[in-house]
This record gives structure tokens, sequence and C-alpha cells, in this order.
């Protein structure tokens, strides 16, 4: 019989031990992987982060092909008549080179302006002489040149008391125009002084400008351009911004430079009072200067890279740093007719070409940074990856940047998996605090146990003696004649050895069906039995083994109407033992003369049986222990009264098996009420 419940305990050291054992295992595992785990994930990390740095090289290096091929094809269609645009981003600043190294696009400024000669040196016409007598002295190009820059002094002069000197001016002027050198500066200075003095021959000099001078320019300005200005500048904005459109749309075939010039002047010229209308198109006007302004100082800067663009371009393309400004870099390419195309481009051009892909945000505001090479991101960022931006482009890097205040990515990485790590390791030394638990209650237990077992079977030997020593006694004495002539006498000690036979029966009982249910082959076979015809046999059965004679109080046996009827499918043989095994426990523990109650009670789906005694009652604290296999309270222990402990946990047993629960309840000092619950039939209603 015990070697069923040492088995069953067996289990739950292995259990328990397994329940230690595995939370162990699991944390030595995370900790001995985790090392290994993160490495990894970084490295992961690392590879996420250096692929999107190389996508985000590839696409810059697309679009420079992009905007060089775009670059070719609009340099074919170039025609006299205009220039071509290009449609890429990168290609906003374009240049080319024809097959002889001569700067196409952007147009070059001119490398000096020329105008008749050095205007310092010479004496003049005298003040009041006659005009004949003036040019005759003026017969010397050196003589003239002297005379014109005293002339241009003379109409310089500003204020109410000038009428005088510009009159001169206009003398000396009218003298200079009739030569072909100083011709066109005196005829100009002449339109000029005689604006100033208001004398209405100024349109016809103008005029008369135009005429005789139309294929010469002044400072690059042509001489029709100069005529159109001095015009419009008395009749008024309107006009002065149609001049201005002429020069923006080059019907002048001006220089760069020079147009910036001239545009300079009439928006000069323009400060006054305007219109919507006219606010609007100077506004327009100066939007275009600053176009054609950058793109003058563009050409300024290529015109020394030129032999150098000439010399190393191949049919590759390939970037240097533009020599004129180190943040530039110059991208180009042989053309098939042995010109050279390229493009001018800035990093945050190239960072805005590369554009943005869901890809390329490896951390928090991540970002792209084309930086020369070698050289550190600025201390407010935080340099994620690095890449070459290719052979091509040898002097710069790309490098995926993100704020310093952010995240760095690595760290996030191993923040993540600590979290998970120490979820994990929480739960698992939690369920190894489980364990232990588990473990501990598991050793109190089998060592209560052990000394369960060293008590029963002491008190077993004991339970078995006694009786055994009672019937030989009265056996011997009815043997030795003690009782003879008493028939009284006779059947006491009779009666003795017949109840003291059967308590050693229902002992021997117990014991065999205890191991019988360890074992698992404890066979049941139910029957249809009323519930109180159970009780009421169960109690006689009590009261005949107790009382053969039925001098004692007899057992009320209580029966309410709804459980009269009730009928339960049970074994009747175990349920009557159970109840005979309540009935001597409230005999043993109730006193021997207090009453003893039976109650029989039914509700629609069970009844019940409840044994009631006056004993000293069972404190809530040992109410679940007394059903454990060979429990005894030390109340019981500490009275002398009998018992093994296995009488409740065989009733537990046994009602459990037929499907119903066994319960105490109990008040200190006032007796304990167990009570037996078992399903009740459920009659078919036809
Ligand atoms: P035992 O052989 O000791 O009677 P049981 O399993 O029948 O074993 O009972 C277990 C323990 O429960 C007893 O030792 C006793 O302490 C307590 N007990 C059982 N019935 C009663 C009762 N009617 N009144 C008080 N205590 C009881």
């Amino acid at each position: 019989m015990l070697c069923m419940v040492r088995s069953r305990r067996a289990w739950i050291y292995i259990l328990s031990v397994a329940a230690l054992l595995v939370p162990a295992g699991g944390i030595a595992y995370l900790g001995a992987v985790s090392y290994r785990d993160e490495r990894g994930a970084i490295a992961a990390q690392d590879d996420r982060q250096r692929q999107a740095a190389t996508g985000i090289a590839a696409r810059i290096s697309h679009a420079i092909d992009d905007a060089l091929d775009a670059v070719d094809h609009a340099t074919a269609l170039e025609t006299e008549a205009g220039r071509a645009t290009v449609n890429a981003p990168l290609a906003r600043y374009w240049f080319w080179l024809d097959p002889e190294g001569r700067l196409r696009v952007p147009r070059p400024v001119p490398a000096a302006v020329e105008l008749g000669g050095a205007l310092d040196r010479g004496a003049g016409c005298a003040a009041g002489s006659p005009l004949e007598d003036c040019v005759r002295e003026l017969a010397t190009r050196q003589a003239r040149v002297t005379r014109l820059a005293a002339a241009q002094r003379a109409e310089g002069c500003r204020g109410d008391g000038c009428a005088a000197s510009w009159t001169e001016a206009k003398r000396q002027y009218t003298a200079l125009a009739q030569f072909d050198d100083t011709g066109p500066v005196a005829q100009l200075g002449l339109a000029r002084t005689l604006q100033l003095l208001a004398d209405p021959r100024a349109a016809a000099a103008l005029a008369d400008l135009e005429l005789r001078f139309a294929d010469r320019t002044f400072e690059g300005v042509p001489v029709k351009l100069v005529v159109a200005m001095l015009r419009a500048e008395t009749a008024g904005a309107e006009a002065l911004l149609d001049v201005a459109e002429g020069v923006l749309t080059n019907r002048y075939a001006l220089d760069p430079i020079v147009r910036v010039g001239v545009l300079g002047r009439i928006r000069h010229r323009l400060d006054g009072a305007l219109t919507g209308a006219q606010a609007r198109r100077r506004a327009e006007l100066d939007e275009r200067v600053g176009q054609i302004r950058s793109e003058a100082r563009a050409a300024a800067g290529l015109i020394d890279e030129l032999p150098e663009l000439m010399r190393t371009a191949g049919t590759a393309w390939h970037g240097r740093v533009a020599s004129h400004v180190p943040t530039r870099t110059l991208i180009y390419r042989r053309r098939a007719d042995g010109g050279v195309i390229g493009i001018s481009v800035d990093a945050p051009m190239l960072e805005e070409a590369a554009g943005r892909e869901p890809g390329d945000l490896v951390a928090k505001n991540a970002h792209a940074l084309v930086i020369p090479s070698g050289a550190p991101v600025v201390r407010e960022l935080r340099q994620i990856v690095q890449v070459p931006l290719g052979e091509a482009l040898p002097h710069l890097t790309l490098a995926i940047v993100n704020p310093i205040a952010d995240p760095d990515p690595r760290d996030e990485v191993i923040r993540e998996r600590s979290k998970r790590h120490v979820v994990y390791t929480s739960a698992l030394a939690v369920a190894l605090g489980l364990g232990l638990l588990l473990m501990i209650r598991g050793a109190a237990r089998a060592r209560e146990l052990a000394q369960l077992k060293s008590d029963f079977v002491s008190t077993v030997s004991h339970e078995l003696k006694t009786p055994l020593t009672s019937i030989r006694m009265f056996a011997e004495m009815l043997e030795q004649g003690v009782a003879q002539g008493d028939p009284a006498k006779m059947a006491r000690y009779h009666g003795v050895i017949v109840q003291e036979s059967q308590r050693l029966g229902l002992l021997i009982a117990n014991l065999l069906d205890y191991a019988q249910i360890e074992k698992g082959n404890r066979r049941y076979t139910p029957s249809r039995q009323e519930l109180a015809g159970l009780a009421r046999l169960a109690v006689t059965t009590f009261e005949t083994l107790r009382d053969p004679d039925g001098t004692r109080n007899s057992i009320e046996v209580e029966v309410s109407s709804e459980a009269m009827p009730a009928e339960v499918e049970v074994d009747r043989d175990v349920v009557v033992q159970a109840i005979l095994n309540l009935l001597a426990n409230a005999a043993k523990y109730g006193g021997a003369e207090q009453p003893i109650e039976v109650t029989v009670g039914a509700d629609a789906t069970g009844g019940w049986i409840s044994v009631t005694d006056h004993g000293p009652g069972i404190p809530s604290s040992e109410q679940a222990r007394i059903f454990r296999e060979f429990y005894r309270s030390p109340e019981a222990y500490r009275s002398g009264v009998e018992g093994t402990g296995l009488g409740l946990a065989l009733v537990k047993r046994h009602i459990e098996a037929l499907g119903g629960t066994v319960e105490v309840a109990s008040v200190v000092g006032q007796g304990a009420t167990f009570t037996i619950r078992l399903p009740r039939i459920q009659e078919q209603v036809a």
C-alpha cells in the first residue's frame, strides 16, 4: 500500500526538481547565448546601415549619369539661335567646352572692355574761343582725348549753378563729335548735355548718334541700346521696362557681365513710384538679373579650369574639387566630338539628388550627408556609417548621420534586446522561485509523511491488538467457564467478542480498501438507491454494532420532504461504510453520551447526508488537513482517542469517486457537521 504512495511522491519530487532545473537551465542558456546574440544583432544592424549608405551612394551616381546625359542631349540640340534647357536637378550649373576648348556654356565674360585709350592728359580748347579754332587745336588724337575728359568733367557738374559748365561741355562735345575716334562718345555726351539743358535739339542729337555710329559700342554696350536707354529715361518707367525686357531676351547680343551692368542701371532708374504691374515687372527683372549674375560668375570661375578640364576629361565621368570654390565639385566627361561637358555641384545638391527612401531610415532622424573624405561630421551629429562615393569622386564620402540627441541605432539594438532579456529572465526567475517553493513544500510534506507513516505503523498495530486482546480474553474466560451458570454474563461476553471482531473487521476493511484505491484497482458497482434508505441502513448498522442491547439513546434520522423521494446512483456498501466512518468519528470525538444527529436533505440537482455531533469541533486551520491519509490532529493524539487517520481520507476518496463531495463545518467547542453530497438521479419527464 505504501509503495503506491511512494511512487506518487517520487513523481512529485521529479516534477519539483524539473521545476527547478528548467528555469535555472533557461537562465544559464540566456546568459550564455546573450553575448553571441548581441554581437549578431549588432552585426546585422551594421549591415543594414552599410546597405542603406551604399544604396544612397548608388542613387547619387545615377543622378549624375542622368544629369550628364541630359547635358549631352542639350548640347547636341544647341543652335546659334538659343540655348536648350537641361531638366535634371544636378545640371543646374552645367558647362560645355567645344572641341577647341572654348567655353560655350556658360558664356564667358570678356576679359576687358576697350575704350579709346587713356583719357588723362593734354590741354583743352580755351573757353570762349571759336569752335573752328578749337577743332584745329584738336587735330592730334592726344589733344582730343584730353579734351573729351575735360568735357566729361564739365558735364558731370550737378546742382543749380551748372548751366555754364554744361554749356561749355556742349561746346567741347560738338567739336569732338566730328572725329571718328572721339565721335561716338562726344555725340553721346552732346545728346546728354542737351537733355540736361532741356534743349529740344537733344532728340535730334540722339538720332544723329544712332545714324552715324550705329555699329559702335560703348564699353560693350551697342549704340542702339544706349540711344534706346536715353530715350526711355525721358519717356518714363514703362519705356525703361521695355528696354530691360529687350536686354533680357538678348535682343542686343550682350555679354552676361554687360547685361548685368545695363540692367543694374535700368533698375536704378526705376526707383521712383511704380504702378502695381510695373512693380511686378521690376521684381521679375531683379530675379533674372540674379540668374545672369551667377551665370557670369560661374563662367568667370571656370575660365581658369578650362585647360585642365580639356586635358583630364575621359569618356567616363569623374569629379574633382573646383579650384575657385573648394565646396564645389566639377563632374565632367568627354563628348564624342572631343568637347567636354560637365556639371558643377555642391554637397547639398548631391544629397538632394539621392532623394529619400524608407530603407535609408536606419535610425531616428537619420539622413545622408556628403562630406569631404577624411573630414569628421559636426559635433551635433552622430556618424552612423560612412561609405566612399566611388573612385570617380575620391574626394567625397557619404555619411549617414543622425542628431546626437537621438538614440544611437547600435544602443537601440542592445536596449531592445536587453529589455527582452530582462522579461525572459524575470519570468524564469519567477518560475525558479515557484519551483523552489514547490520543492520546499514537497520536502516538508515528505517529512510529514515519514512522520505519519511511523505513527501509522504503531497506531495500526495498536488498533489491531486492542480488539484482538479483548476477543482472546473473553473467549478464554468463556472457555474456563468463568460465566458458567450465568446466561446474562455469557451473553455479554459473547457480545463483546462479536463487537470487537466487527471493529477489527471494519479496520481491516478500511486498510484493504485504501490499498486498493492507491493501486487504482478499486471497482464500484453502482445501483439505484434511496438516499434516506442509505442513511437509515448506516445508522441501524452502527447502532447494532455499538449497542447490541439497545440501551443507549438511538440516533435520530431526519429526512426533509424534498429528500424523501430522492434517489442516487451509487455503490451502496461504499456509501454506507462512509456514513459509518462519520458516525464512528462522531461517537469517538463527540463523546459517548452526547447525541448524534443525522439529517437527509435534497434539492433539484443533488442530495446530502449530514452527521452532526456536539464534541470539541475542529479548528478551521485543521479542516483541510483531516482529509489527508494518516493525518490525525494533535488534539486527537492528546485526547487519547484511538484511530489510524485513514477514515476521512477514505470517505473523501470514495465519495469523490462516486461523483460527490465531502465537507466539514465546525465551530470549536460546539461540535462538527460532516456532509456527504451526491448527485441526484434526474427523473425523465415523459
Ligand atoms: P481517525 O482514525 O484519527 O479518527 P479520521 O480520518 O477519521 O482518523 O479523522 C482524522 C482526524 O479528524 C481525527 O484524528 C480527528 O482529529 C479529526 N476528526 C474527525 N472527526 C471528528 C469529529 N467528529 N470531531 C472532532 N474531530 C474529528
